[in-house]
């Protein structure tokens, strides 16, 4: 199999680093699969006010495609959405795109050696291997909660902000404190008349060393590379300290403790009451941090009630909580994430009698994030046990697509499609799980964590150990008959 036709799913950074890396090896028959109508992935999807990386730029974008002209440091959805665009321009990808296409599910043929691709638009596309780039973030998660389809007026989940809705003057209940919420509270909050803001876990806040890159910057960046690199080597570095925190060094942890203390403090000085609310209890990083320098100001205003009592209904006028109060409300806002850990669901992904939901019922699990035993050729972008309580997932998918080009060149001269062997798989997932079931990941309910309790989404470590050790061996793998 010397031309191994390669489907990948979703153009999102995933999707794209995917294609790119193949293409370099001299891979081009490629089709991507997207969804929506154009490249972006959850930074399409994500327009709603103040949506931004809280993730450095300079960091979070590719290694091979540094961005001397970022607006911000911390950039603003419109301008990393831009920036996956460009990179989709320059590097050819989107010709391998068929937009507007939605798969449903997937097969492998051990008779035929073949992955028969299910689009909605009922037609099937066979390919050699299989890439799946449709990330952890893409599908929200609405909470069951008694009533909640009887909201009489607009409602709408973060990610899928309605941007039609009018919020000025309005009474507005948002649910959910996450990073999204974080970010889109402060900007809605001058606009509304009221905002009740039904928190049930508060997240650990701490400064957003954020700046406005000036013509002058932009100058410099472009003329010495040396500089870009210092920028992006050191946000990597602080970001590593954050999984060195939450993974090795307690004191390391206590101090960040400290420094959210100091600007939650700071921060909520002028509502007496507010810290005891936002003050988190659990420990620190266990879900994730939030960078934000605008969050608590907007909760300090005489306008915002944070509610920490639960909900026990939603009803066509507001939300009742467990003390029975009704918080009347005009509009309905859901911050509360996404399905995470339900990996590549909806779509259904099966190798012959096997389905992959099925083997994963105890939790989604792969070796390294990318190989599944008993599903060869199938390889999976941004997978289990790959998110980083700190650092860029860019990083990882970086990481990944390498992977990925040795994985495919190696399964290009080999006789038969490539699985990797069930028992270092095992062997990995054993190492992997016992190091997070001594993570601060393992101390409370996230995202991180299945039904459960099993962490499927982070990695254990730091992400150079990662780049590290996710490298391809010929061993780990066996050959299927061909
Ligand atoms: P999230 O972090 O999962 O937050 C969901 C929120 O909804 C939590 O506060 C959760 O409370 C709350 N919630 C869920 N069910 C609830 C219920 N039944 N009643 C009351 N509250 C409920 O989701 P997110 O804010 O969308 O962020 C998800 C992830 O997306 C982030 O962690 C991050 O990785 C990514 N993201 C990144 C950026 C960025 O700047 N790079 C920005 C936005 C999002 P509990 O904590 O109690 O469950």
């Amino acid at each position: 199999m010397k031309t191994p036709r390669i489907a990948v799913i979703g153009a999102g950074f995933g999707g794209l680093a995917a294609v790119i890396e193949l293409k370099k090896r001299g891979f081009d028959s490629i089709v991507v699969f997207e969804k929506g109508d154009d490249v972006g992935g959850v930074w399409r999807e994500n327009t709603y006010p103040g949506a931004a990386c809280d993730v450095p730029s300079p960091f979070y974008s590719y290694s091979f495609e540094l961005n001397p002209r970022w607006p911000h440091r911390f950039s603003r959805q419109p301008a990393i959405l831009d920036y996956i665009r460009d990179v989709a321009d320059k590097y050819d990808v989107r010709r391998h795109i068929r937009f507007g296409t939605e798969v449903v599910g997937a097969s492998f043929d051990a008779s035929t050696k073949t992955w028969t691709v299910e689009l909605g638009t009922g037609e099937t596309v066979e390919v050699d291997v299989l890439v799946t780039a449709v990330g952890q973030l893409s599908r929200p998660s609405f909470p069951a909660i008694a009533g909640a389809d009887t909201f009489a007026g607009p409602s709408f989940h973060s990610a899928e902000w309605d941007h039609a809705v009018d919020l000025s003057g309005r009474k507005v209940a948002v649910i959910g404190t996450g990073a999204s919420a974080v970010q889109f509270v402060p900007v809605i909050q001058p606009e509304v008349a009221h905002l009740d803001l039904f928190q049930r876990t508060p997240p650990y806040v701490i400064p957003r060393p954020d700046r406005k890159f000036s013509a002058l910057h932009h100058r410099v960046f472009e003329r010495v590379r040396a500089t870009q690199l210092v920028e992006r080597g050191t946000w990597y570095g602080l970001v590593e300290l954050l999984s060195i925190a939450w993974v090795y060094s307690k004191p390391l942890a206590a101090a960040i403790k400290a420094i959210s203390r100091a600007h939650m403090k700071r921060q909520t000085k002028a509502r007496p009451g507010l810290f005891e609310k936002v003050w988190p209890t659990y420990a620190i990083g266990c879900k994730r941090i939030l960078f934000s320098d605008n969050y608590l100001p907007a909760l300090a205003q005489d306008n915002v009630d944070v509610i920490t009592e639960g909900i026990r209904e939603i009803t066509p006028g507001g939300v009742v909580t467990t003390d029975g109060v009704h918080h009347d409300a005009d509009v309905l806002i859901w911050g509360t994430g996404f399905k995470a850990t339900e990996f590549l669901a909806p779509m259904m992904i099966r190798a012959g009698e096997r389905d992959l939901a099925e083997q994963w019922s105890e939790g989604a699990r792969a070796y390294y994030g990318m190989t599944v035993p008993h599903f060869p050729n199938l390889f999976i972008m941004y997978g289990p046990n790959t998110n980083t309580g700190g650092g860029s997932i860019i990083y990882f998918l970086e990481a990944q697509a390498r992977y990925l080009g040795d994985y495919v060149e190696f399964l290009a001269d080999s006789a038969g499609p490539l699985g990797v062997k069930p028992d270092v798989e095992e062997a990995y997932d054993q190492r992997i799980q016992s190091q997070l079931a001594d993570s601060v990941w393992s101390q409370c309910s996230s995202w991180y964590r299945n039904s459960n309790g099993r962490v499927t989404t982070n990695w254990p470590a730091l992400g150079l150990d990662y780049k590290k050790q996710a490298t391809f061996r010929p061993e780990d793998y066996e050959v299927l008959p061909a």
